[in-house]
């Protein structure tokens, strides 16, 4: 028999790993607390028709380790932790499933909190609120994306100032894949800051919007990697940084808010020897789980914008550390993660 977790790439010495069943509303789900040493776990709920059982399992290491590098990276007092539903969302969702999961929750007594996250909505998240007090991002303060968009626009300030040695963006040419919630408000930051943008979307009325409100030049989503650009901001998929588009990529900063960039971590290294000063994709983009945790923990959400600002300041102790000791900045922002939970520990 194989054994699936402790052999799979990505288990990281998780804490816990949890597979839930209940078989009246169909639930299948698996939730994976990485650590809690800097509080409860939190990360989202991602619903998804994986092809097979391993691929879930994998994703929820994959992605609840990764939470933990954020969470902590970004300071806040939470550990690292993810869900996932096995199904179609477009599909399978019913109030009863998501309720279940509230129970899964109510169990596990609060070492892991819930959210949104590709596949689940503020809608879903208020059914598992009927069952526990352990989610988050329910939606009655707002979306989170302007804050990871705020996050990405004062990360990419901090690249300007580290790399460029300049102190605004005006006239610099920024190319944007991926209008969608968090794309078009960095866009819109980065237009007001007196960068020229070129876009790319697979949604016409998105690029069609940018071009009439921000004056941005339209190419295709395969042209986007060969824009003649000062930075390169991935705001749709993961993996666009990988052997392929290397040698198309011009700019000299990537800085943008999609999850999961660099294709393999050598990547890393590789931009570094070209001189390209990659934005750590999970500090940059921790605006929104900030915004998050300061709703679940009760904190002043007047405080959240001053926190989300000091992702600048990590990223610029980040790229001179980077520097100074000829890393990769991916390799430092590891570490930086990794000294503050383990220091936990
Ligand atoms: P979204 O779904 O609102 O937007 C994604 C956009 O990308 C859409 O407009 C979509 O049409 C476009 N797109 C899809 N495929 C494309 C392609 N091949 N080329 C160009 N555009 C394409 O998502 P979002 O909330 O804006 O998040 C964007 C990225 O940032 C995701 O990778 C997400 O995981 C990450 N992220 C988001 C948040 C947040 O607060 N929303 C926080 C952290 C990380």
């Amino acid at each position: 028999m194989t054994a699936f977790v402790f052999n799979e790439p990505n288990f990281d010495d998780h804490e816990q790993v949890v597979f839930v069943s209940e078989p009246k509303s169909g639930l299948k789900a698996i939730i994976a607390v990485h650590n809690t040493q800097l509080g409860p776990a939190m990360g989202g709920c991602r619903m998804w028709n994986y092809v097979n059982e391993g691929a879930a399992i994998n994703d929820v290491l994959r992605l609840s380790r990764g939470m933990t590098y954020k969470n902590a990276v970004a300071g806040l007092p939470i550990g690292g932790g993810k869900s996932v539903i096995i199904g179609n969302p477009k599909a399978d969702k019913t109030p009863a499933l998501f309720e279940a999961l509230g129970v899964a929750l109510e169990r596990l007594g609060g070492r892991y909190v819930t959210a949104e996250d590709v596949g689940t909505s503020p809608a879903d998240m208020a059914a598992v609120a009927r069952k526990t007090r352990y989610v988050a991002g329910l939606g009655d303060r707002g979306d989170p994306s302007p804050f990871t968009a705020l996050g990405c626009f004062v990360g990419a300030e901090a690249a300007v100032k580290f790399h460029l040695n300049r102190d605004s963006m005006e006239g610099l040419v920024v190319a944007v894949q991926g209008l969608g919630h968090v794309g078009y408000d960095y866009a819109r930051r980065l237009h007001a800051a007196g960068a020229r943008l070129i876009v790319a979307d697979i949604d016409q009325a998105a690029v069609e919007r940018a071009r009439t409100e921000l004056g941005a030049q339209v190419v295709s989503v395969d042209d986007i990697y060969d824009a003649q650009a000062d930075i390169y901001a991935p705001c749709a998929l993961g993996a666009t940084l990988n052997p392929a588009t290397l040698p198309r990529i011009k700019a000299r900063i990537i800085a943008g808010a999609a999850n999961n960039q660099l294709a393999t971590p050598e990547i890393g290294d590789q931009l570094r020897m070209k001189e390209v000063l990659y934005v750590p994709d999970f500090v940059i983009n921790a605006g929104g789980i900030i915004k998050v945790c300061y709703e679940y923990l009760n904190k002043p959400e007047a405080d959240v914008e001053a926190h989300v600002r000091q992702i600048g300041g990590t990223l610029t102790e980040i790229f001179e550390h980077a520097a100074r000791q000829g890393l990769s900045t991916s390799v430092v922002a590891d570490r930086v993660a990794e000294a503050r939970f383990k220091r936990a520990t």
